[in-house]
Parts: C-alpha cells; structure tokens; sequence
C-alpha cells in the first residue's frame, strides 16, 4: 500500500483558488486527482508540473451534486493513485441576489454544490481516511459564511454550514487521527470575483484592513499547511484568509 499522506483529492481544481492548491500540493509531493464539471483546458501544464516533481496529477469532470459521480471519483483516485490521505473541497458558486426576488433554483443550485457538494465529497472520503487512520480534510468556507453579507442569503447559508459540518466532522473522525479545518477566504482574485462592478470592488477593498484582495497563492499556502503534517495538532479550527476583515 503507498503512503496516505500523499495522495490528494481536489475539488473544483480547474480554477482559481482550487487550481492553486492542485498546483501548491504538487509542489509539496502530493499525487493530486482534481475534478469540476469541465476540465481546464491547459491541463497539460499541470501534468508538466507534475512530471517536474516526480508526482502524478488526474483530472476528472464531474459535477459535486452528482453523489455517485463523487463515489466513483474516489474509489478510482485509491485505485489509481493509491489511498487518499489529503480532501480539499474548492468547488463552489454564487448566484446573488435579493431574498425577495431569489429563485428556489438560485438557493439550491449554490446550496446543492457549495454544502451539498462538500457533505458527498467528505462522505465518499472518510470511511477510506478512516481505515487508513490518518487524514487531513480542508473545506473553504468564506467570510460570508461567518458574517452577514447583503444579497447572499444562499451563499452565505451555504458556507456557515460548511463551518458547522467540518467542526462537527472534526470531533466525529479525531479519534480515528483524521483532522479536518475550514479555511474561509475573504475577496480574492479569481473568475468568481472578476465580475464585480468597480463601485462594489471599491466599497469591499475599503473595508478591508490590508487594503487589497487576496491572492489565490496565499489560499493554497494555507490549505497546504493545514494538509500538512506541520499542522497535525490542529484541528475543528476556522482560518481566516481575509486582510482582517473578519477581526
Ligand atoms: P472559481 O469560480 O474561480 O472556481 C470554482 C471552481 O469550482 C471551478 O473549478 C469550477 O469548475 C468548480 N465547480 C463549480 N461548481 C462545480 C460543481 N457543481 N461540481 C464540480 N466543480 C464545480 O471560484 P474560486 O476559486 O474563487 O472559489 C473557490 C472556492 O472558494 C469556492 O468554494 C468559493 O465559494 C470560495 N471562496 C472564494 C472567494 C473569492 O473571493 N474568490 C472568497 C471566499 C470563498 P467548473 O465550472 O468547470 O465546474
């Protein structure tokens, strides 16, 4: 049997924060399976920069929602890769708007994949971390998640539960030496924040303490330490990756 901490599953890996920590655990040793619904289309530069660390990287399409898409996405990464030691769930969405004119399919389209997507994910996963006892789980929350944040009812529904779930899955899988933590990010720099309007950008960069976003680098720093046996007596904690806005 390999080594269970080197093997990485990664959800949403195809983009923005979720393609920097593929990229960040790759360079730290890991084999890393990734998945989102479409596949990116330079994949093969992460398979160069795989080759370059003598590690291997699988790319699957699937969508989170998809509870035996996620099953078969695991069971194929232990067979090809060997056991999972490392589960980071990246995949997520937005659809903001006003509670008073939110559609039910804008609530569970970001609810289905955001909380949901998690819960199928983390699910698939632990029984393997269980049996090989030792695992590290890193979901991304948001600071949306811990605070109010106007025309966000689902996301932000979406990710305190994400904050709830992990804390819970923390005390429920320590004992079986798996730790699992929550990184929540306040603005970065990816496709999901490129379409805000300049006034909102400004009104969200002045609130900021550090006076700037975020960059997806510094997310992956985070989450590979958190994966990392450098935190192994941390668990059931919630990062705040933000420029302070959430001190
Ligand atoms: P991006 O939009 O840049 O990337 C989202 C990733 O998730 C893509 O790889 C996308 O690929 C994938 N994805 C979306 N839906 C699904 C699905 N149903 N099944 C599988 N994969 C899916 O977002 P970010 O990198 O900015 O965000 C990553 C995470 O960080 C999200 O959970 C987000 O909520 C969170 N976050 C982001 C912040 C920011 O400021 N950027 C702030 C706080 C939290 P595809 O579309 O091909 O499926």
């Amino acid at each position: 049997m390999g080594d269970p901490g080197k093997v990485a599953l990664v959800t949403g890996g195809s983009r923005g924060i979720g393609r920097a920590v593929v990229e960040r655990l790759i360079e730290d040793g890991h084999d890393v399976a990734y998945c989102s619904r479409s596949l990116p289309g330079d994949a093969g530069a992460l398979e160069r920069l795989a080759a370059d660390h003598s590690t291997r990287v699988l790319g699957t399409a699937l969508d989170v929602t998809d509870e035996k898409a996620v099953r078969t996405f695991v069971e194929d990464t232990e067979e090809r890769l060997g056991p999972v030691g490392v589960v980071v769930t990246s995949a997520g969405v937005v659809r903001d708007g006003p509670l008073a004119t939110m559609t039910t399919e804008a609530w569970h389209e970001v609810v289905d994949t955001n909380l949901t997507g998690t819960f199928h994910v983390c699910r698939a996963a632990v029984f393997p971390l269980m049996r090989h006892r030792r695992g590290s789980i890193v979901t991304i929350s948001s600071v949306a998640g811990l605070r109010g944040s106007a025309s966000q009812t689902n996301y932000s529904a979406s990710k305190a539960g994400i904050t709830g779930f992990t804390k819970s899955l923390a005390n429920e899988v320590a004992r079986f030496g798996i730790r699992a933590n929550v990184v929540a990010p306040g603005l970065i720099a990816t496709d999901m924040t490129d379409g805000l309007s300049d006034k909102a950008r400004a009104q969200l960069l002045a609130k900021i303490p550090l006076g700037r976003a975020g960059t997806v680098r510094e997310v992956a720093d985070t989450v590979a330490f958190l994966a990392s046996d450098r935190a192994g007596y941390i668990t059931g904690q919630v990062i705040g990756i933000d420029g302070g806005v959430s001190n």
